[in-house]
């Protein structure tokens, strides 16, 4: 295994609200090599996105409160640093792409602008930008990149959106690409195509990818390890392939039920059994 490049270590979560205290991540411990791909699956609610978000703390603190835990970026305490090795950090160093690309995308700018200042602020080797720009448009599938990155974002298709939000990402040639659900809200078709761009962007740049899907599905090819959260608890991780074929935890089978087997009709998440599944 190569070098981690992040190492979690009993990450605990609130979120203090008025009345109440969530308590969104319990105590995960997980490490990315460089160059791994990671799965976090789990359904709505389990914690996958504040987990994600804490590695660069990007939590809104308050309400957010980070009780205990560590985490290293390269050896480095996320913890500790200062504002500016964190501006380094968030979108140099760990990129993410969302499952709404319409939220990340600024309306009032167009594509090159918003690719433009991500590259101008994580990029200082690079002296054409536009250059640049379309080299990563060209990268991700889109036809034309000369032209389209005057496009603003209502121009573009879902889809065509989400390139963008790749090519972005990418441009700032990050150590980790942080995939939250970037396809829950695409079209079949065109959900099997972005992973499949992901798939190969990851091959030819070889950085870090973790996914983050409530959709075990589309883990198998794509991932090569899976942690698997519920209630906030890491329930169970391991290689893909060995989760898929024995998986140890109750919700873990839950899950992998609730895969699209063809030919037959999809079991939605909304039908495990919670009462039946046991969290030591
Ligand atoms: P998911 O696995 O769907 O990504 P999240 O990580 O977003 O789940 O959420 C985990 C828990 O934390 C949920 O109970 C959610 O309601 C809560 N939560 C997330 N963000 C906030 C916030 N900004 N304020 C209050 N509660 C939050
Ligand atoms: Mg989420």
């Amino acid at each position: 295994m190569n070098r981690p490049i992040l190492q979690v270590r009993n990450l605990c979560i609130d979120f203090v609200l008025e009345d109440r205290t969530i308590e969104a991540v319990k105590g995960a411990s997980f490490e990315l090599a460089a160059g791994e791909t990671l799965a976090i699956v789990g359904e709505s609610g389990s914690g996958k996105s504040v987990t994600a978000l804490a590695l660069t703390r990007l939590l809104p603190v308050p309400p957010a409160e980070i009780k205990e835990g560590e985490i290293l970026f390269d050896g480095e305490s996320v913890m500790t640093m200062d504002a500016a090795r964190l501006r380094k950090l968030r979108g140099g160093k760990i990129a993410y792409i969302f499952q709404e690309p319409s939220t990340s995308l600024n309306p009032v700018y167009p594509v090159r602008s918003q690719i433009g200042e991500a590259i101008r602020l994580h990029r200082r080797d690079v002296t054409d930008v536009d250059a640049e720009i379309v080299r990563w448009l060209e990268a991700v599938g889109i036809v034309d990149p000369a032209a389209r990155m005057h496009d603003y974002p209502h121009q573009l298709s879902g889809g065509m959106q989400q390139r963008v939000m790749i090519a972005m990402a990418l441009a700032c040639q990050p150590d980790v690409l942080v995939a939250d659900e970037p396809t829950t809200a695409l079209d079949v078709t065109i959900q099997a195509q972005i992973m499949e761009l992901l798939g190969s962007l990851k091959e030819r740049f070889g950085m870090a990818v973790i996914l983050i899907t409530h959709n075990f599905g589309i883990v198998s090819g794509f991932a090569s390890r899976v942690l698997v959260m519920y209630r906030g608890r890491i329930v169970e991780q391991g290689p893909t392939e060995e989760i898929l074929r024995h998986p140890q935890h109750a919700y873990t089978r839950a899950l992998i039920e609730c895969i699209p087997q063809l030919g037959s009709k999809e079991k939605r998440l909304e039908t495990i059994d919670h009462a039946a599944i046991e969290v030591a």
